[in-house]
């Protein structure tokens, strides 16, 4: 099977999967007048790999299978094979104006901490099922999704806990059988999901003896019997309230996965009872996808400063000091952001045969995007000024009799027109929304679970530091 192109990619969609948006049922997410623009967005992946300009980024000669595969599934064997994979996100978002397209590399995070934990295991069973499931990835170039977030009801208690409302709040087997294990429970926010072709389900936390039944892991087509997605509702389009804009449209969507006594055939088992293994797969997880997070946020935070810089040059601030000063911080902002995530490849570690970014560097590159987010948004809304919320419309600038009345008053430099003024309002609001600041936030982990790896990962040089000093004052132990 050669590389999917864009089309390939969209007509496998079809497939009867059951997928809800705003209440209704969706007939074919490819063709849906909404989902369309989040298939779009997805397919970009594949658009590049059949572009010779990205070949080198965003392809892999594989040896075992003879033909060229995508990057995303090549596992990393070194710094130069994380540099690449980094430079292909941050490629592929910046391509889609902020929305990495997603078809490959949130699941192939999932992929690779499923691989990292059978072998540390050391199941061959599982370590088999995972190299076979990773060929049929690459061979058929599927993309995949990754869903860890368990809707987890009673978030003190755990998964087995009594107290819990009912047991089915994080995701179970409830039963075996020769073919399989049947799973029930259901999954959160789960990206890209309804316009996939494979989802890839770990557990979402560390598990106790008790919570067995809660340590699973597998994969399952989207349009398998017994599960149902309902898709957050998102902007499909530009409002008829903005200045239009050739470009398309991109975005993304979340589903709530519900998986009702699904099926999961032997061969997609990668983690069943094991329950002390939990932790090492969503550990796994976490840092190659914290990753991924800090790539795509590299051209986010590019757009951020271009913002920045533009509003204040539309409002003819540029040269004041104040001015100056928020523009720093967002250069700061940016660059902090992207040697953090360079150096975590640099710095990598081995763990077993694949090569993973540096953990401490990758959490505090992560921690730096999400804890700053709201100073950097808060600079650029101070920038912006409060035509930010009370500009007239794209639709008032038409109406013949207001057009001259608000190209005359709300123009402001020389040299920039009202109208590209009004746009980059439109922008501005766009790229701060509320949306973002929490996708921002909780993306990825929320910034408790990175501080909490930072101080794990981090106890090595505490102690090496520690001693230092320790030496230094003459302490002899
Ligand atoms: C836009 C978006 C896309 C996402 N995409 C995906 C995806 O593709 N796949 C996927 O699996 N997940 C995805 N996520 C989920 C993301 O990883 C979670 O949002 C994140 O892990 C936080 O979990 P939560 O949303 O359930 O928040 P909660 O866990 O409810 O956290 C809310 C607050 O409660 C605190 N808290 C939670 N539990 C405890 C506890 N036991 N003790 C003390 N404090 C606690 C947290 O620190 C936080 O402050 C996505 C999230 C967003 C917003």
């Amino acid at each position: 099977m050669a590389l999917l192109t864009a089309e390939q990619y969209k007509e496998k969609l079809n497939d009867g999967r059951v997928v809800y948006y705003k209440g209704e049922r969706v007939t074919n997410v490819a063709t849906d007048p909404n989902l369309r623009a989040c298939v779009n967005t997805m397919a970009v992946d594949y658009e590049m790999a059949h572009d010779p300009k990205y070949h080198d980024l965003a392809l892999v000669e594989d040896p075992d299978l003879g033909q060229l595969v995508s990057r995303y599934y090549h596992k990393p064997k070194d710094a130069d094979d994380l540099l690449k994979a980094y430079e292909l996100i941050v490629t592929s978002t910046a391509i889609s104006d902020g929305y990495i397209p997603l078809a490959h590399d949130i699941g192939a995070d999932a992929l690779n901490a499923i691989s990292i934990t059978a072998n540390i295991m050391g199941n061959q069973d599982y370590i088999d099922r995972i190299d076979e499931f990773r060929r049929y990835l690459k061979k058929e170039d599927i993309a995949s999704c990754a869903a860890v977030t368990c809707v987890k009801g009673d978030r003190m208690l755990r998964p087995s806990d009594p107290g819990q409302l009912h047991p089915d709040y994080y995701v179970r087997v409830v039963d075996k059988n020769s073919k399989g294990i049947v799973v029930r429970g259901a999954k959160v926010h789960i990206t890209g999901a309804a316009y996939c072709h494979e989802i890839i389900a770990i557990p979402c936390r560390q598990m106790i003896e008790a919570d067995a039944d809660y340590a699973v892991a597998f994969a399952i087509p989207p349009n398998t019997k017994g599960i149902t997605q309902v898709c957050r509702p998102f902007r499909a389009a530009l409002s008829p309230l903005e200045f239009p804009n050739e470009r398309p449209m991109r975005m993304h969507t979340d589903s709530l996965i519900i998986f009702d006594d699904v099926l999961i055939p032997w061969e997609r088992v990668f983690l069943c009872g094991e329950w002390k293994f939990a932790a090492t797969m969503v550990y796994n997880f976490a840092l190659l996808h914290r990753r991924t997070g800090c790539a795509y946020r590299v051209p986010m935070s590019e757009h951020l400063l271009g913002i920045g810089v533009a509003i204040a040059e539309y409002n003819g601030i540029s040269k004041a000091p104040h001015v100056r000063e928020k523009i720093t911080d967002l250069v700061v902002y940016l660059e902090t952001l992207k040697s953090l995530s360079k150096a975590a490849c640099l710095d990598f570690v081995m763990h077993g045969d694949m090569a993973v970014p540096n953990p401490v560097t990758t959490n505090i590159a992560k921690y730096h995007f999400a804890h700053n987010y709201h100073d950097v948004v808060k600079a650029i809304e101070d920038l912006a000024g409060g035509l930010l919320v009370t500009a007239p419309t794209y639709k008032d600038f038409q109406r013949p009799e207001l057009h001259d009345f608000i190209d005359k008053y709300l123009g402001a430099k020389k040299g920039i027109s009202t109208e590209n003024r009004l746009r980059m309002f439109d922008l501005v609001r766009r790229l701060t929304s509320a949306d973002l600041e929490t996708i921002c936030l909780h993306g990825e982990g929320s910034p408790m679970a990175e501080r909490m790896t930072i101080f794990m990962e981090a106890q090595k040089v505490m102690h090496e530091c520690k001693t230092l000093v320790e030496e230094m004052a003459g302490i002899k132990k």
